[in-house]
C-alpha cells in the first residue's frame, strides 16, 4: 500500500491554503492548496519501474493491490497529506500570471531508510484550484512519454525526474489534438513521479509578482533548508542577502549542467516555460518534447513553437539563460546586491560553456577542446551535420566505432543526395579529426571506449516513443515494456536491438507524434 514515512514539511512548513474549496481561483499569499484526489472508475498497471520502486522500499504490486488505488488517487496511505502547489510563470516570453499545479497532486514527501526524502506526485489526478479551464486529467499518449522519456534521461546520465508508474485509469479523457476543432475521447492514465522537489522558478516568481514578500522569503529558506543545506544559516555569520545570492549561483550551475547534458544527447524540451524549470535543476514536466534526428539546431518538436522557434534545440541554452533572469528578478526583493545575481548569471554562461565544451570533446573521444583549432574544429562538424541531414545520435556513435566515411553513410538521411562538392567538405572534416586524434597520442581503444561512453546509442526516438503509445492504445504494453528495457542502457550495444538504433524511418518524417506534438495532453 505504499507503505512509508511520509512527510509534510512543505505542508506544515510553509503558507497554505486549507479551505478544501476545488474552485479553479486565484489563491493570494500561500504556497499551495491542500486538495484530494478525484478518484478515477479503474486502475491498471501499465508499467512499474521495479529499481525506482526498490530505492523507495516498495514491492511491486500484485494485481489486486490496494497500492495501485494509490497511485490513481483512490485511496492514500497513512501519513500522506496530498497538496496542490501554487507558482506563476512566463510563458513564451510572457509573465502569465497564476498558474500552479493544474492537475498535478504531490501525495507527500516520502523519507527513505537513508533520510534522503522522495516527493510523490500524481499527474493527471484531478482538478485543484489551479486547474483554470481545464479538467486536471492526462491522456496515455502524453504520460506514457513522460514515463518512457524521463527514466530514459535518467539512464543517460542527464538530471531528471523520474517516474513511478503508469496507470491506465479507465475512463476517457477528451482531447482537441490537432486544435483543429475535433475534439475525441482518448484513454486517461496517470503517472506517479518522484524528485526530491517539484519546485520551479514560478513558485518564487508568482510572490514576487504578487508583492507577498514574506512568503517569497519562507519559501525560499524552506528550499534551502531542506534542499540546499550547504546555504543554511550556520554559525558563522552571514548576511541573508550574501546566501541567497550563493543560492541562486548554485541554481544556474545546476540549470547549466542540465542543458549541456541536453545538448549532448540532442533532446529538445519543448516547453521551456518558467513554470517547468526545475530549482533543483532537473529536467521537467515532459510534454511535447522531442529527439534531434537529422541534426538540427532549429527544429522544435513543439506545433504551439513552429513559427517562433523560442524553444527549439539550439535555443535551449540561451532560454535557461533568460529563465534564470527571470528567477533572479523574482530574488531582488531580497537581494540588496544586485551585481550578485548577475554574477550567477554569469556563473550560468562559464558554467555551460566549459560543460558544453567538456562533453563534447568527449563525444569526439578528445580529451579536450583546447588547441586553438578545436573550436573550427567541432564547429564545422556541426555545420555538417545539418547540411546534409545526419541522425546525430547514429553518427557521434559510429564515429567512434567505425571507419569514418562508413560512420557518416550510416547516418545520412539521404547518402545519394551527397553532392561532390559536400563529399569533399566531409572529407577534408574526417582528415582533420583524424590528424587530431593522432595529435592526442592515444590509442583508438581508449578514444572508443570515452566516446562510447558519452554517444548512445539507443535514445527514445520521436516515432519509437508512437509506436509504443499505438500498441499500449490496443492494449498491447509489449512494446513499451521492451523500449523501456532498451533504454535502461543506452551506451551498452544490446543484441537483437538494431531496430531500437536506426535512422528514423520514411513515413515518421512528418506523422502526428512522430515529429510534431501539440501541447495536448
Ligand atoms: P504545461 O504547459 O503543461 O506545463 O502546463 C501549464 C499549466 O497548465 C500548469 O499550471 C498545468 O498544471 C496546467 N495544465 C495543463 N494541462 C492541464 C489539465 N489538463 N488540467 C488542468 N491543468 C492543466
Ligand atoms: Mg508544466
Amino acid at each position: 500500500m505504499l507503505h512509508g514515512v511520509y512527510l509534510d514539511r512543505f505542508v506544515a512548513e510553509l503558507p497554505g491554503d486549507h479551505s478544501g474549496n476545488g474552485q479553479p481561483r486565484a489563491v493570494p499569499g500561500v504556497c499551495y492548496s491542500l486538495v484530494q484526489p478525484t478518484p478515477v472508475r479503474a486502475a491498471r498497471l501499465l508499467a512499474w519501474n521495479a529499481s525506482l520502486a526498490q530505492q523507495l522500499g516498495f514491492d511491486a504490486p500484485a494485481p489486486d493491490d490496494p497500492s495501485l488505488q494509490v497511485l490513481v488517487g483512490n485511496a492514500l496511505a497513512p501519513g500522506m497529506r496530498p497538496y496542490a502547489a501554487r507558482y506563476g510563470g512566463h510563458q513564451f516570453g510572457n509573465w502569465a500570471g497564476q498558474l500552479g499545479d493544474g492537475r498535478a497532486i504531490t501525495l507527500g514527501e516520502l523519507c527513505l531508510a537513508d533520510g534522503r526524502v522522495r516527493e510523490l506526485q500524481l499527474k493527471g489526478a484531478g482538478q485543484t484550484p489551479y486547474s483554470r479551464f481545464a479538467d486536471g486529467r492526462a491522456v496515455l499518449r502524453s504520460s506514457l512519454r513522460e514515463y518512457l522519456c524521463s527514466e530514459a534521461m535518467h539512464a543517460l546520465g542527464v538530471p531528471t525526474t523520474r517516474a513511478l508508474s503508469l496507470l491506465a485509469t479507465g475512463e476517457g479523457v477528451v482531447r482537441d489534438m490537432f486544435y483543429d476543432g475535433r475534439p475525441e475521447s482518448e484513454p486517461g492514465a496517470i503517472v506517479c513521479r518522484v524528485a526530491p522537489s517539484f519546485v520551479r522558478f514560478g513558485n518564487f516568481e508568482i510572490h514576487a509578482a504578487e508583492q507577498e514578500i514574506d512568503v517569497l522569503r519562507r519559501l525560499l529558506e524552506w528550499v534551502i533548508r531542506h534542499h540546499f543545506p550547504q546555504f543554511a544559516p550556520g554559525t558563522e555569520r552571514i548576511a541573508d542577502s550574501r546566501r541567497y545570492a550563493d543560492w541562486f549561483r548554485e541554481v544556474c550551475e545546476r540549470t547549466a549542467i542540465m542543458v549541456a547534458h541536453w545538448m549532448r544527447v540532442g533532446f529538445v524540451h519543448g516547453v521551456m516555460n518558467t513554470d517547468n524549470m526545475s530549482i533543483l535543476g532537473l529536467t521537467i514536466d515532459y510534454g511535447p518534447y522531442g529527439w534531434l534526428e537529422g541534426y538540427e539546431p532549429g527544429w522544435t518538436p513543439n506545433t504551439t513553437d513552429a513559427s517562433g522557434r523560442r524553444y527549439c534545440y539550439g535555443n535551449q541554452p540561451q532560454i535557461a539563460l533568460w529563465n534564470l533572469a527571470r528567477l533572479a528578478s523574482a530574488l531582488l526583493p531580497l537581494v540588496e546586491d544586485k551585481a550578485a545575481l548577475q554574477d550567477g548569471l554569469e556563473h550560468y554562461r562559464a558554467t555551460f560553456a566549459a560543460q558544453h565544451q567538456l562533453m563534447f570533446a568527449a563525444k569526439l573521444g578528445l580529451r579536450s577542446l583546447d588547441r586553438p583549432e578545436d573550436e573550427v574544429l567541432l564547429a564545422d562538424l556541426l555545420g555538417l551535420l545539418q547540411a546534409s541531414e545526419t541522425d546525430m545520435t547514429l553518427f557521434f556513435r559510429g564515429l567512434g566505432n567505425l571507419e569514418g566515411r562508413e560512420a557518416l553513410t550510416l547516418a545520412l538521411y539521404s547518402p545519394d543526395a551527397l553532392d561532390a562538392e559536400q563529399a569533399a567538405r566531409w572529407d577534408a572534416w574526417l582528415a582533420r579529426y583524424a590528424q587530431r586524434c593522432e595529435a592526442q597520442g592515444e590509442s583508438n581503444e581508449v578514444r572508443r571506449e570515452r566516446m562510447n561512453a558519452h554517444n548512445p546509442l539507443y535514445v527514445p526516438r520521436n516515432y519509437l516513443a508512437q509506436q509504443a503509445i499505438d500498441a499500449a492504445t490496443q492494449g498491447d504494453v509489449g512494446p513499451l515494456q521492451t523500449l523501456l528495457q532498451v533504454l535502461e542502457r543506452p551506451y551498452s550495444e544490446q543484441t537483437g536491438c538494431d531496430a531500437y538504433a536506426a535512422k528514423r524511418p520514411e513515413w515518421a518524417r512528418h506523422k502526428a507524434g512522430c515529429s510534431a506534438l501539440s501541447c495536448s495532453s
